[in-house]
Formats: structure tokens, C-alpha cells, sequence
């Protein structure tokens, strides 16, 4: 069994959780804002599976400045409930439906970087193409080496400047059909990766009306261990061993 490196374990019914987790060693469950974060924070008490992770998504609209110092208050009383701080990052599908300033976002960003920090805690970003550079800039200015970049995608060089910075990414299941999520694998070190659902988003042919489980990293690791020419049971190896140390599990 693998380990989920990252899913929405409080968007799925409360009667798929219990046998979800029949399909994982552990799950990495992100939250989206407050309320997500009490949903995942229970969630993770009730099922020791569970790991939970505290944060604000980043493709929705900001929170009012009350409703970040509360965000950032419930996440300090909570720290030793966290495995990492996430999902947070910058809102690249948001910004193609409609004009977004990024500043403000990218201030929230920072914020949560230096919060991982004083919590010595991972941090999972969302921050893709163009926006993975800017992530790049305020990890690298802050001096904060574990970072996550999960369902990654991006060009040559911000993948060389990661590698660099020993930034880990997680493959999703898309991989088994997106020809740009295979170059990504080619290009990233094994001992730099880890699998992911992002459940319940939902996935294509091979997955075609099928709800978004931790199995379908099984058809992940195939391809992972294909391109990098290993057998499936040696990459499986490598990639529970990173996420169990990444997340300290
Ligand atoms: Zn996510």
C-alpha cells in the first residue's frame, strides 16, 4: 500500500472515509480554509491513517483580513496536530478565468512560508508553471528547504532550480494520459518524488467515472517506474520512503 501525499479528505461523504483508507498506508490530507481545517483536524483524530495538513487554498477568493488571523491563530493552537502547512500557494487556474491581482496573494503566500518556518514544519505549495518560479523566490528568501509542490507542472528551468533546492513534487494519476506530467517525471530525481491523489478531483480514461482513490497510485507508480526503467516494487520503495521522511510519518 502507498501513502496519498496529498488529498481532500473533508470533501468526500463521511461513509466513503473509512473505506477510502483501506487503500493507503497513510493519506496526507490538506485543508482548504478554516472550516476545511476543523473537518481534516477531526478527521485525523478519528482515523490514524490520517495526517493531516493546515492552510488556505489559493484558487478562491482571499479571506478578509479578520478571517486570516484567524486562520493563522486556529493553525498555532493547532500546531501539534499538523504534519506540514498546506494547501496554500497561487491561483494560476483563477487568474485564466478572470483578472486577478496576484500581490495580495502572494503576501498570503509568504505569510504561510514564514509560519511553516516558525512551526518547523513542510509546506505544501499549489504553484504551477510561471507561479512556481515566485514560490521559488520567497522559499529561497526565507531560507525554507521542505517544500512540496504537488500536481507539478513547469518549465526546464524552474524543474532544474527545484531539483537544486531538493524541492519535492507528487505524480497524480493523470500521468497514466498527460504526456507533460510523463516529461516531468523524466526530468525529476525518484529520490525527489512522491504520489498523490488531490482526491476527490476527479481523473480521466483509465479513470473515467470512477471516484478519485488512493488505488489509482498504483497506476501512478507503473508509469513512474516505466520511465524510470526500475521495477514497480523498487519505485514504490523509494517513494514511501521520501514521503514517510518528508512528513516525518
Ligand atoms: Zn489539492
Amino acid at each position: 500500500m502507498l501513502i496519498d501525499a496529498h488529498i481532500h479528505l473533508d470533501q468526500y461523504l463521511e461513509n466513503e472515509v473509512p473505506t477510502l483508507l483501506e487503500e493507503a498506508e497513510h493519506v496526507i490530507a490538506v485543508s482548504m480554509n478554516i472550516e476545511s481545517c476543523e473537518k481534516t483536524l477531526k478527521l485525523s483524530k478519528t482515523f490514524a491513517k490520517v495526517k493531516a495538513a493546515f492552510g488556505f487554498h489559493p484558487e478562491q477568493a482571499l479571506p478578509s483580513a479578520m478571517e486570516e488571523e484567524a486562520l493563522f491563530d486556529w493553525i498555532r493552537q493547532h500546531a501539534h496536530d499538523t504534519v506540514a502547512i498546506g494547501e496554500v500557494g497561487l491561483p494560476y487556474y483563477l487568474k485564466q478565468e478572470k483578472a486577478v491581482d496576484d500581490r495580495p496573494y502572494m503576501e498570503l503566500l509568504e505569510r504561510f512560508i514564514l509560519l511553516a518556518k516558525e512551526l518547523n514544519k513542510p509546506i505544501i505549495l499549489h504553484a504551477v508553471y510561471e507561479d512556481a518560479a515566485i514560490a521559488c523566490d520567497l522559499l529561497e528568501k526565507h531560507h525554507v528547504k521542505k517544500a512540496h509542490f504537488h500536481w507539478f507542472k513547469g518549465d526546464e528551468e524552474v524543474i532544474e532550480r527545484m531539483i537544486q533546492n531538493g524541492y519535492f513534487i507528487s505524480v497524480t494519476p493523470d500521468c497514466t494520459y498527460e504526456t507533460e506530467i510523463q516529461q516531468v517525471i523524466k526530468k525529476y530525481p525518484i529520490e525527489l518524488m512522491m504520489v498523490e491523489t488531490d482526491g476527490p478531483w476527479p481523473f480521466e480514461d483509465p479513470f473515467d467515472n470512477k471516484r478519485t482513490s488512493p488505488w489509482m497510485m498504483n497506476h501512478s507508480m507503473e508509469v513512474i517506474a516505466s520511465i524510470k526503467g526500475i521495477t514497480t516494487q523498487e519505485a514504490a520503495r523509494i517513494i514511501t520512503r521520501n514521503t514517510t521522511i518528508f512528513y516525518n510519518l
